[in-house]
């Protein structure tokens, strides 16, 4: 029995379940990046399906881009460091996505896209984060949150610790992208050297964290901190501490409800078993594949 003295700890914070480096992968017509997860990682990171990081400093690595191809029963979540990322889709959507932007994009039921990756100053840079969608969504309409540079808050959550809340709530302060089916908090997190972030999180969430630069402590064990380019993957918990280490951190800390629901994943179509996924590479090939909203994109029928 604990005493009247006797003062409440906090809850112990999420322990590292695993640390992972991210590989070199070519993707789209050539794209150099780095694979923080993908197919090998399911259903660990659930609802996650992949993270890719696409910093480059070589116009060779990226330019020939991401030409159009389809997407269902997912949301893929682009987020740009530098350069910009130049779309179009068979909705009639249009655009760029620059530096500081978000561009949150639900397949739903399908959609036809292309994504260019351009240099500006000679650097491009960001990442590519695709969020599943549980059964009863895989076939809503598509929509997109285009969130711009400006509107993504910037919030000091402690001494030597700022975040950018993409999506999720720190120090009171919501995130733009809002009304998402997993629930997700997507936090782009800068720690000065020694200082900490603690930042609760729900209990049965999934959440991992990816390093951009520096290292640090991801965990209330003491062990080696953890370099740039790795994803560290938590345990469950109520909250996670996280402390720089002798050079300035950057991660991006990510957390969402888990579906638990089974994943028949080809290319860029995620369902959820294998006659889905006929019928949809079948519509594909047919020209059918658009149930929504077709107003631009490439010819009807396009090469699988
Ligand atoms: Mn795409």
């Amino acid at each position: 029995m604990k005493g009247p003295m006797s003062v409440a700890e906090p809850p112990p914070a999420r322990a590292i379940s695993a640390i992972l480096p991210s590989r070199e992968t070519i993707e789209g017509a050539g794209v150099h990046l780095r694979r923080a997860f993908g197919g090998n990682e399911v259903p660990r990171l659930d609802p996650f399906l992949l993270l890719d990081d696409f910093r480059s400093e070589n116009p060779l690595e990226y330019v020939a881009g991401f030409p159009w191809h389809p997407h269902r029963g997912i949301e893929t979540v682009t987020y740009m460091l530098d350069g910009f990322v130049e779309h179009e889709d068979s909705i009639g959507n249009r655009g760029v996505i620059s530096r500081g932007d978000v561009q949150w994009m639900t397949s739903g039921s399908g959609i036809i896209h292309q994504e260019m990756p351009k240099p500006r100053d000679g650097f491009m840079g960001g990442f590519q984060l695709w969020v599943n969608l549980p059964a009863t969504d895989k076939m809503m309409d598509p929509r997109y949150q285009e969130v711009k540079r400006a509107s993504i808050p910037e919030v000091e959550a402690a001494q030597g610790v700022r975040v950018r809340v993409v999506s999720g709530e720190v120090a009171g302060v919501r995130g733009p992208v809002q009304g998402i089916v997993v629930e997700p908090e997507y936090l782009d997190v800068r720690i000065e050297p020694k200082a900490v972030f603690d930042h609760p999180l729900r209990e049965g969430h999934t959440a991992f964290a990816y390093v951009l630069s520096g290292h640090g402590r991801f965990d209330e064990e003491t062990r080696e901190p953890v370099d740039a380019e790795n994803l560290v993957i938590f345990q469950d918990g109520p909250r996670v501490r996280i402390e720089a280490g002798s050079e300035a951190l950057r991660f991006l800390l990510i957390s969402g409800k888990p579906l638990r629901e089974p994943v028949a994943w080809w290319g860029p179509i995620v369902v959820n078993n294998r006659r889905e996924l006929e019928v949809a590479i079948e519509e594909f090939q047919s020209g059918t594949f658009i149930k929504h909203g077709r107003r631009g994109g490439p010819p009807a029928t396009a090469p699988a």
